[in-house]
């Protein structure tokens, strides 16, 4: 049944999203990708998006989401801020609600495109303190947006109980391990691919990249 239906992936051209995006594509009949822009550090994501989404031949539309900065500073957008993270408190990377949003807007452009599938790529396992990244907070939005427009959207989270090594064994499974090593940006400084390997987000990626070809072997 859902083979007949339509998708919209939220994507951001890094691992998680990519992953998400090989899934949908696997599953419904038709995907499109939404990516915001929010003048994230490096706007270099934005072109990577834009080439995975060419790469797989799914329609891409960019939603200008700045004042996203302007309500919320945060270590993405302001290059004046440094990544860090205090105990206790989320990562200075964390920006206020963005999933609240990005999920919202992605659910209105959907109904638009006769898409009531929304894909993200959340996780409650590297969860780091984003309030919005948990799984009942989905589900309480998924309730939301449908009293909201009056449609039966399902959200989607592929990855929600997933660690960085299973994740990389689900791209594996979709047959885009290498195209997802090879062509996603998730490093902090703007790196594609295998990154800086420096930042917490390559080093995220590279340790569970290297603990699922560990697994794998065994
Ligand atoms: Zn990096």
């Amino acid at each position: 049944m859902l083979k007949e239906e339509k998708a919209v992936v939220v994507f951001s051209g890094g691992q998680d999203s990519t992953t998400c995006l090989l899934w949908a594509l696997d599953r419904f009949a038709e995907v499109e990708t939404v990516t915001f822009n929010y003048n994230q550090r490096h706007s270099r994501e934005i072109d990577v998006a834009e080439k995975i989404a060419a790469d797989f031949g799914v329609k891409h539309t960019v939603l200008d989401m700045s004042l996203l900065n302007q309500l919320a500073p945060n270590a993405l957008t302001r290059s004046d801020i440094e990544i860090e993270q205090k105990e206790g408190e989320p990562p200075s990377t964390f920006v206020e609600g963005r999933n609240l949003l990005f999920l919202s807007f992605a659910a209105i452009q959907g109904k638009q495109h006769g898409a009531r599938h929304i894909i993200t790529g959340v996780c409650e396992t590297d969860f780091s303190g984003y309030p919005d990244c948990r799984d009942a907070f989905v589900k309480s939005l998924n309730v939301t947006l449908n009293l909201a427009m009056d449609y039966e959207f399902v959200l989607h989270t592929p990855l929600m109980w997933l660690d960085k090594a299973e994740t990389w064994k689900l791209a594996d499974e979709l047959h885009g391990l290498d195209y997802v090593r090879n062509n996603t940006l998730t490093c902090y400084n703007g790196i594609l691919a295998d990154g800086c390997g420096e930042c917490p987000a390559c080093i995220l990626r590279h340790n569970g990249l290297q603990t699922y070809l560990q697994r794998k072997e065994t």
